[in-house]
């Protein structure tokens, strides 16, 4: 029995592991800790679905003599059709049968069942050329069906990216948690079972340590747990993770310490290894972190280990040995571009910061850790981590998982990326605030960046205020667009619900997101009714928020989502299905004249928002500002020589990294930029003062700087060579 295994639960993504692991392994082992890991959620997936696992899974349905609808007892009869095509579908998910997408999206090849209705609509999406991805949404539906039938029959519990995860949901008692527990092992438990006890074969380990980052991971980890105790009773047991950091931090209930021996909460760097420690060297009186125990009956929550976190800097680039890496699926379950690049490809997963710098907004759970404490790392670092996980994992793909990503953080990391030379591929979680120029954007874009999201939250300048969200919504469109005229995509995460919102505020709200869309300033957005948690300003000062918290009463396991009543605002719930509807249609292009009241099936009021308020917002030209102190001008990746045309005026050719830029100007202005040409660059050790260049410029070409900034050559210049950045 030697060191600590660190298992992901099942289940979450299957196109890529959770990375907390991985972090605790980079950390792990440069303290010199032996440390294996795995995932059991791609190890339960890859189980089921081959043609054994199939074949046994209809077997086991077969035996159980299920009741089942039509479409599922149509599934049940075509088995044999499941169970020959399923390794081919695995492969082409697993990036391995590049060709077999013309068979399936020529339909006839896999079976279809009901989740297959969605192909209607969605055809028009693929159009002709879109073979790979159709042939991906084909085969992320025929693994829904599978899901389905087996949710159905033998695995209750079991979803595509989630296990047990209705159990874990405000389960403020452990008893419900207990009871599913203690039944009979059913057929994906077993299979689970079967695929942990794997890890345990060889050696076991001294510590288990579970990751638990949301409720449908519980139920796995607290499985394995129960089999590990009772199996292999020396190895001890642990879990931490977003659920354990924001739903026990009440905990009192010991019912969950008859399946793991400790839940350690917030960072695990320290706690784990000290726990480590103890584990292979007991003392009465351990130095522990922020780790519960069960002690005499009741919880205790042992933080007798002083000294502060692992800080930033010092942390090591995570590490992904032992994973699986090139089995993970590519799916495609929605027609969407930004939930795409959540599902399909494999991105290594790194933060910029921890926490967030913002750590305001009243709905947000910024009195936790993972929220609160902002520590940044420098740029160097980071782009030295993104270096180490490209030798180790072979893919340049990069999604910075921050709460929100600070944006002169990753103005820095953008430039590192750019010195380096590193062709990597990356998106993050953002605040819209103004900080994002159209130049920033452009910066972000050429070091790679291809996606942000961000929360737009309720489009309501009163709520925005008092969610302290800190953005406006002219705020907000003009970074989209800086983004959008940069090519990056752009998702808005959208809320309803809040509390005192009305039902005006409510399709107001709606109408600006209309206009987001119209205007191609949003790509993608996703409706989440508020949610009161107990961390969360609103949570903690319901009062202050008129709203009345209403339950649950805590009966010692999960504390964190409150019910609650808005008696001055709608009646929020209701406004879902039209709000979606809505979104619905403005993502694929379609009903931005259709009256918005008429996706709700009640009547609403109709929006008091302008019709064009949005597009209002643009008519105002933007001029770089002469007084621009501190900033820097320069070009990224691009050489300059003389034109060739002739004629009065003569022109600079630009040669940018995607095409050539011919731009005509005063032979003085030409001169002037010819002479400096290698301080423009990115690179250059003599970079150039924005305000002083212009300066210089002006009085080459005999004018002011306030009247350089308004010729169409500069303006031209401005737009498709120069950036001017701070710093
Ligand atoms: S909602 Fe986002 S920006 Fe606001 S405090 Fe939370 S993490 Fe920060």
């Amino acid at each position: 029995m030697s060191g600590i295994l660190l298992l992901i639960p099942p289940l979450t993504q299957l196109n890529t592991p959770y990375p907390a692991t991985a972090y605790l392994t980079g950390y792990l082992r440069q303290e010199a800790i032996e440390c294996r890991q795995g995932d059991l959620g791609l190890d339960l997936v890859l189980e089921l679905f081959q043609p054994k696992g199939l074949s046994d899974l209809f077997d086991a349905i077969e035996l159980g003599a299920f009741e089942l609808p039509h479409a599922l007892s149509n599934m049940l009869r075509n088995r044999a059709s499941y169970e020959s095509t399923i390794s081919a579908v695995i492969g082409f998910l697993q990036n391995k049968n590049y060709t077999l997408a013309y068979r399936i999206a020529a339909r006839g090849y896999l079976p279809e069942a009901e989740r297959f209705k969605t192909m209607r609509d969605s055809e028009l999406f693929f159009g002709s050329n879109g073979i790979q991805d159709k042939a991906r949404f084909m085969c992320s539906l025929y693994l829904e069906d599978l899901a389905d039938i087996i949710q159905a029959t033998v695995g209750p519990h079991f979803g595509i990216a989630r296990y047990g995860e209705r159990l874990a949901r405000t389960a403020v008692s452990f008893d419900p948690i207990r009871e599913a527990l203690e039944a009979p092992l059913n057929f994906v438990d077993q299979v689970l079972i079967r695929v942990a006890s794997r890890y345990f074969e060889n050696d076991p380990p001294a510590l288990l340590g579970f990751t638990v980052p949301f409720p449908g991971n519980l139920y796995g980890a607290l499985k394995v747990g129960q089999w590990v105790k009772k199996n292999y009773p020396e190895t001890r047991i642990v879990f931490g993770g977003g659920y354990a950091n924001t739903e026990l931090r009440e905990l009192s209930d010991t019912g969950v310490f008859d399946y793991v021996d400790y839940i350690t909460l917030d960072d695990g760097e320290i706690p784990i290894s000290a726990l480590f420690r103890h584990v292979t060297n007991p003392t009465a009186n351990p130095l522990l972190k922020r780790t519960y125990v069960k002690q005499a009956d009741s919880v205790r929550l042992i933080n007798t280990l002083l000294g502060s976190e692992v800080p930033q800097g010092k942390l090591p680039a995570p590490d992904y040995e032992g994973l699986r890496i090139r089995d993970y699926l590519s799916m495609f379950d929605i027609p969407n571009p930004m939930h795409r690049l959540w599902n399909d490809g494999r991105w290594n997963k790194m933060t910029i910061a921890h926490g967030c710098y913002w750590k305001k907004c009243s709905f947000c759970d910024v009195s936790l850790d993972y929220i609160g404490r902002f520590e940044q790392s420098p740029a160097h670092l980071l782009a030295d981590r993104m270096e180490t996980l490209i030798n180790q994992t072979g893919e340049t793909g990069f999604h910075f998982v921050d709460e929100a990503a600070p944006p002169l953080a990753m103005r820095d990391l953008a430039l590192e990326i750019l010195r380096r030379g590193l062709q990597v591929t990356w998106w993050t979680n953002i605040r819209f605030e103004k900080t994002f120029t159209p130049d920033l954007c452009k910066l972000l874009a050429a070091s790679g960046c291809v996606a942000v999201t961000g929360g737009l939250e309720v489009a309501s300048p009163r709520l925005l205020d008092l969610m302290e969200k800190g953005i406006t919504i002219e705020q907000v469109a003009r970074v989209c667009k800086g983004f959008n005229e940069a090519g990056i995509l752009v998702h808005c995460y959208l809320m309803y619900g809040f509390p005192t919102q009305t039902a005006q505020e409510t399709v107001d709200s709606l109408e600006i997101v209309r206009q987001l869309f119209e205007e191609k300033l949003v790509q993608s957005a996703f409706w989440h009714q508020f949610a009161m948690t107990v961390h969360s300003p609103v949570g903690l000062n319901p009062e202050k928020y008129k709203v009345i918290r209403t339950g649950p009463v805590f009966k010692g396991f999960a504390n964190n989502d409150l019910y609650h009543e808005d008696p001055t605002g709608a009646d929020h719930e209701k406004y879902s299905d039209g709000l979606k509807k809505a979104l619905y249609n403005y993502m694929h292009g379609k009903a931005f004249d259709f009256p918005l009241q008429k996706f709700f099936a009640f009547p609403v009021p109709k929006p008091l928002t302008h019709p064009k308020l949005v597009s209002k917002f643009f008519k105002r030209l933007v001029r770089d500002e002469i007084d621009w102190i501190g900033y820097r001008i320069m070009w990224i990746h691009t050489s300059v020589q003389r034109g060739t045309k002739q004629n009065s005026e003569p022109e600079l050719l630009f040669v940018l990294p995607s095409r050539i830029c011919r731009i005509s100007m005063p032979a003085a202005a030409a001169d002037f930029i010819l002479e400096h040409a290698h301080r423009f660059d990115l690179l250059s050790p003599e970079p150039l003062e924005f305000v002083q260049t212009l300066q210089r410029l002006g009085e080459r070409v005999g004018l002011r700087p306030e009247e350089v900034v308004s010729q169409d050559w500069y303006i031209r210049l401005r737009k498709e060579v120069l950036f001017v950045l701070k710093g």
